[in-house]
């Protein structure tokens, strides 16, 4: 998709500061990180979020670059969160698949009350 961000990125057509890359899948830095490492992994193939019919494969690509990024991040010790925002409930602004992940300070303990 020429118009999506992501896809963008994942062409090389935008410029991202890649940490990892395959065939398949495509890993870079979030513009305006929320935690000292904010990672974003993406498939190369463009789906709009996990409920959009990603092949098994693809989602198996996806969540295993996680143990690689956390990795080249230093965080296998002290942990990380990862989170696929869904949705307009799920307040996703890119609607190109993606897992962020969090890492490298303790997280809030808990979410706020919805709004
Ligand atoms: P979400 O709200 O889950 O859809 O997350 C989208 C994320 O993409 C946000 O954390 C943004 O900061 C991030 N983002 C938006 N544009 C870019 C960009 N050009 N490069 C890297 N990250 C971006
Ligand atoms: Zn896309």
């Amino acid at each position: 998709m020429s118009d999506c961000l992501f896809c963008r990125i994942a062409a090389h057509e935008i410029p991202a500061d890649i940490v990892y890359e395959d065939d398949e899948v495509v890993a870079f830095e979030d513009v305006n990180p929320q935690l000292p490492v904010h990672t974003l992994i993406i498939p190369k193939k463009h789906y709009a979020h996990v409920g959009d019919g990603v092949p098994e494969e693809t989602l198996g690509r996806v969540f295993k670059t996680v143990e690689k990024v956390a990795a080249l991040k230093g965080l296998e010790e002290s942990g990380y969160r990862i989170v696929a925002n869904t949705g307009e409930d799920g307040r996703q602004t890119v609607h190109h698949l993606h897992v962020h992940v969090l890492g490298g300070a303790r997280m809030p303990i808990r979410m706020g009350p919805a709004d």
